[in-house]
Parts: C-alpha cells; structure tokens; sequence
C-alpha cells in the first residue's frame, strides 16, 4: 500500500547548554539611576518600564536588567545604541568557539534550531549571510523563473517527491514483440531522501554512536556507511548499513553476516570488486572516489561500475585540494560527455553543512549526497580545534547522550532539511528532486556573472 513518505518530529531539547550569541553586560549603577528616572517620567507604570529598552525581554526577569537574560538577545543594539552609558553587549566568545574555521558558529546555531524542533528556521528579516564568497557561498540557486502554479511541498497540498535511485540504470528500454520489456530489470534501491550518512570521524566512532545512526537510518529509511572494523566489533547487522571495504579486506564475504542493500569499495581493485558482485549478488557496489580523474572514472565504468561516491574531507577539500562543488561538476560532466550520465549515480559528501547545501550539490550533480558533521553537531558534539581530516580530527559528545534522544535529533535535522528541500523544488516549480540533478541553469555562480560584467575591465581578476 502507498504511504506518503513522512519523518515523525518532536522536541528534542539541548542536553548541553548552548552557548548565547551575545552577552549583555550592565552597570548596576547606571540602570539605577534610569530606572528611577523611568518610573518617575511613567508615573511607576511597570508594565512599560520593564519592557524598555528591550522588546525582546532581556530586562523583563523578576529583577529587570540585574540580572538581564541574554539568550533572548538577538543583537539588535538598541539598547547599547540608547544608553551607552551602562549598557553593553559583546559577542559571547564561547559561542564562537562552536564548528570551525570551515563550520561557522552561524552554521553550528542553525542545526542546532533544527535538530531541536525539525523546524525551518525562518529569521523574519531576510538573508543576513553574505551575498558572495568561497565554496557554496558563490553559487546561487535562480528561482526567479515563474513556470509553475505554485507547489507547495511541505504543507501536503501538493506532493513533491525526494525521493532518489541509487544503482545501474539502462541506456534505454527495449521491448519484445509482446510488448513486454526485454532483459532484466536493473537493481536499484530507492530511497525516499537524497541524504544518506557518511561514515563517522574515526575520533568518535563509538558504539553508541553508531547505533544511534543506525537506528536513525533505518526509521528515515536511508543508509549509513560504516567502516568493516566497526560492523563486526559492534556487532551491527542491518540492510541500512553499508559496508565499507578497503583492499586489505579481502575476504569480503567472510566479515559480512547479513546482505547489505549496497557496498562501498575504498578504491579501485578489480579483485575486491569482482568479489563483492559474486559473495553478494543481492548488493549494489559502489566506488569511493577522494579526487575526479576523466580516465579513471570511465575505466571504472568500462569495468562496470555504476554507483560512485565522491568523498572529500569535512571542509569539502578532495585530495587535489579543490572544492567538493567543481570535483561534482566536472565528475558530472565526464559522464554527460561520455553520454552515460542516466547510467550511473553520484553520491558526493565532505562540505555539506547547511540545507541549502544539498539542492546545490544535486544540482552541480548528485544524486544524493552523505552526511557527516551536521550529524555531529545536531547530537551537540563539540570539535576540539580544526575538524578537516576524517581520520585525525577530534571531536567530543556529551556525556549525558541518550540513544532515543540522538535518533530524534538526527531525524529532526533530516526532516528540517527536507522541507527545505521541497522549499526549494516548490519554488522552481519542480515536482520531484530526480529533476533538479545538473539542472546547472537553476544556478547561478559568482565567478561566472563578475566574468561577464567585468571581464576586459582593467584590473579584473588581479
Ligand atoms: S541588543 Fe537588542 S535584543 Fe539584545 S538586549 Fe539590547 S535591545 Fe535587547
């Protein structure tokens, strides 16, 4: 029977105090001597007095500004901009502590809003982040075009759908003189989001950890990639995890008790590969790429491979340094040339740490794209200093993490990016997220419009 697929979402507070933005600082003294002078000027009207000068209640506890509350200072400046004299606020430098150079605080606040409540978060003022920069900050999506009547994916009264399919496709249909479809149906696995989970930092993969993903994976019903070490050591059975193996372990069948919907080879070993299609004839077989070679890339495909994954490291950097967006283009583009793109599927991940990053990255591509440290941060995991390399970084988790509480988290954050998702696609008029793959003219890139107004401009480009 059809259901209409759906991810249940709940609070899921904090377990961890999340620092504030911003910490008010007031002088005693000075707010004295206003306050007396306000209640005098209002005729002792306290209902006025305690919400001046702030509209958003910092001052409006049992005891006013002496003891203001500074999580619901949103940094508006008003009243520092009013009453300099004793009033202040200052970044809270624990607050910039959050993420790293690569997850910005901003970044790190907003999966935190989502992870809590599965809630887009809508600020009511507009986009406050840059209107240009590196990365995906430089690509912009065009929803300017009206082709559509209005879609209007998350509140149900029209369905969009997620979903993706991850696996060999033919080239095309033939057709016997019965009219019935010749050879045999290609094994795909369909899933009803573009996200799936990329393995976990090796600092932080713990058994909890990965039991938490995976309970999280199976009721979003997409997979989880985890290392082979892990699945035996905890013991990890399950259709939604998909092995990772790597040439030195050759014995593929041997470490693998149950039939995973799909494997992932570390890299390119003929032997491994043909192996794993033969121990698992059930099991898609994908490729793990850390860099874009034209030639690599199709002499996998001419040995049969369909199912890639592009995996960079957790700023998104491939092994040749270049940013997670081009290595997707240009891996994209050596399949559209070779005129097997709708054969093959791309995963990407590395870099992927808003929503607005997935429709980017289907667009420049993919597929579908794997998950890592908004995993993290939504289980509220602190990062100890510069998180880049997924073997070496170190990260914490709180010590009070509770599987249940974990599992919603992490499908509160899926379920918020999701809608976020069909926000997009609603707004493109798109009726399904298959569509918007290297939809590259829904896009807009800030190198190639400061090309077209200004190149032949001296000093351009200097
Ligand atoms: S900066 Fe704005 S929100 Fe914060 S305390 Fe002052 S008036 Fe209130």
């Amino acid at each position: 029977m059809y259901r209409r697929y759906h991810l249940d979402t709940n609070p899921a507070p904090d377990i961890t105090a999340f620092p504030n933005r911003f910490r008010v600082r007031v002088t005693k003294h000075g707010l004295a001597s206003f306050l007396i002078k306000e209640l005098i000027h209002y005729r002792a009207n306290t209902k006025i007095v305690a919400n001046r000068p702030c509209m958003y209640g910092v001052f409006s506890g049992p005891v006013g500004g002496f003891a203001p509350r500074p999580h619901l200072c949103v940094g508006c400046l008003r009243c520092t901009t009013q009453y300099p004299e004793f009033v202040q606020i200052y970044p809270d430098p624990e607050h910039r502590q959050l993420g790293d150079s690569y997850l910005t605080p901003e970044y790190a606040e907003t999966i935190h809003y989502e992870a809590q409540n599965g809630r887009v978060p809508v600020k009511g003022a507009g986009f406050r982040g840059p209107f240009g920069g590196q990365g995906w900050n430089g690509m912009w999506t065009d929803m300017s075009e009206i082709v559509r009547p209005t879609r209007d994916g998350i509140h149900g009264r029209e369905f969009i759908s997620t979903a993706v399919d991850l696996g060999p496709r033919p080239p095309f249909l033939a057709f016997d003189e019965q009219g019935a479809v010749e050879g045999r149906a290609p094994a795909t696995l369909s899933l009803p989001l573009p996200m799936l989970f990329e393995v976990p930092p090796s600092a932080v993969l713990s058994e909890k950890l990965a039991k938490i993903l995976l309970t999280a994976a199976q009721e979003a019903q997409t997979l989880l990639i985890l290392p082979l070490w892990a699945i035996k050591k905890f013991a990890l059975v399950g259709r939604s995890i998909v092995p990772l193996i790597g040439a030195a372990d050759a014995v593929v069948g041997r470490n693998i008790s149950f039939t995973p919907s799909m494997i992932e080879l570390e890299g390119w070993e003929n032997g491994v590969y043909r192996q794993a299609q033969r121990e698992f004839p059930g099991s898609l077989i994908c490729l793990r790429l850390e860099s874009v070679s034209r030639d690599d890339l199709l002499q996998s495909y001419g040995a049969g491979m369909r199912l890639f994954h592009l995996a960079t490291n957790l700023h998104g950097r491939g092994r040749d340094g270049r940013f997670v967006l081009d290595l997707i283009r240009e891996a994209h583009r050596v399949f559209v040339d070779a005129g097997c793109r709708d054969e093959v599927t791309l995963l990407g991940s590395g870099g992927i740490v808003a929503a607005e990053h997935v429709p980017k990255a289907i667009i420049c591509g993919l597929d579908a794209v794997a998950l890592d440290t908004p995993l993290l941060i939504a289980l509220q995991a602190q990062f100890l200093g510069e998180c880049c390399d997924r073997q070496s970084s170190q990260f914490t988790l709180p010590s009070g993490l509770k599987p249940e509480w974990g599992v919603q988290r992490i499908k509160n954050l899926l379920a918020s990016w999701r809608d976020q998702l069909l926000e997009v696609l609603g707004a493109m008029g798109l009726r399904e997220v298959r569509r918007l793959r290297g939809e590259i003219g829904r896009a807009m890139f800030q190198t190639d419009l400061e090309r077209e107004a200004f190149s032949g401009i001296e000093g351009y480009g200097s």
